[in-house]
């Protein structure tokens, strides 16, 4: 019964439960440059961190 569901779990230290936790990650924003993901802990829910990613636009603007 120590088996984690989520094989691609990330665990980030959760104020909270005091220690590192599962996290989910969820689309947040969707900017020009990249998106932006919000993690939040999966026992409380509480907002842990956040990741800017590059979304590797092939596109230029001129
Ligand atoms: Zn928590």
């Amino acid at each position: 019964m120590d088996q984690f569901e989520d094989l691609n779990a990330t665990y980030l230290y959760c104020n909270q439960c005091g220690g590192s936790m599962p996290v989910k990650e969820k689309l947040l924003l969707i900017l020009p440059d990249g998106c932006m993901y919000e993690y939040f802990c999966t026992h409380c829910g509480s907002v842990v961190g956040d990741k800017k990613t590059k979304s590797g636009l092939k596109e230029k603007f001129f």
